[in-house]
């Protein structure tokens, strides 16, 4: 799988994007970095986006992604995710309202986007990836995703605080190549962390532990971005033999 990293941040800034991650040029994870990292004929190789949460910071650019489309796909794009986290798409973001519904749009037989909830119990088959997934401890319904072809697999976090289920299906996994975990906070903001459903350091170092997998890189993302050098002076503190800051922008091949 390639992976691109169009957006690590937690929020946005100039230069920080906010958190995406395009596998094989076709199928998103989260949608908060699409439309000013993408071409609009990049945009248009889009066939699959796949939501971890409704948070705005993940989902924001499905608004802009779905209105470039327009007249530029022959086909819907699918908007794949937990059925409660599309439910809250619909209900807030593309509800005619705050922005337009683009699944009854150009027109209700061919509209640029599809929603198709996941079962309740996976794995699924999207974009020829087998995905899994889990959900987190996040103050509104979150899922951690595990990606995997024949060869390889890489697990994604989601948003989360201390949590279990999602780093248990990582250290299962023979084929585990990566793993992008998120952390938010700096160590002396733990407690705004956890009333948040996000991590520090300190918080990362423990599910590390779970997750068991020193052989594989931990690539991290989702940092606030005013604590940015806090965060790296913190997280080189973290013992693991392989973790990675993401910057946005990055190209992997796992
Ligand atoms: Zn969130
Ligand atoms: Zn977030």
């Amino acid at each position: 799988m390639q992976l691109r990293v169009l957006g690590s941040s937690g929020s946005r800034a100039p230069g920080f994007h906010a958190s995406s991650l395009l596998i094989d040029q076709r199928l998103l994870l989260d949608a908060g970095t699409v439309s000013i990292a993408l071409s609009l004929d990049e945009q248009a190789l889009i066939d699959d986006v796949l939501l971890t949460h409704a948070h705005l910071d993940h989902m924001v650019d499905l608004a802009f992604l779905a209105d470039n489309m327009l007249g530029m796909r022959q086909q819907p794009i699918r908007v794949w995710g937990p059925q409660p986290v599309l439910a809250m798409v619909e209900e807030h973001l593309l509800n005619n309202r705050v922005w337009p519904d683009f699944t009854r749009l150009p027109d209700q037989d061919r509209p640029v986007l599809q929603y198709c909830p996941l079962p309740l119990q996976g794995p699924v088959e999207i974009a020829g990836v087998k995905i899994s997934w889990e959900q987190t401890n996040h103050p509104v319904y979150t899922v951690g995703y595990l990606f995997e072809t024949a060869e390889n697999a890489f697990l994604y976090s989601g948003d989360t605080c201390d949590t279990e289920a999602i780093w248990k299906l990582g250290r299962e996994c023979d084929k585990l190549r990566g793993a992008f975990i998120e952390t938010s906070f700096p160590n002396r903001l733990e407690t705004l962390a956890i009333k948040s459903g996000h991590m520090t350091p300190a918080i990362l170092e423990r599910q590390l532990a779970k997750l068991d997998r020193n052989d594989i890189p931990v690539y991290i993302f989702h940092m606030k971005q005013q604590y940015l050098a806090e965060l790296h002076a913190e997280l080189l503190q973290v013992p693991h033999p392989c973790l990675t800051v993401l910057q946005g922008g990055e190209t992997y091949e796992i």
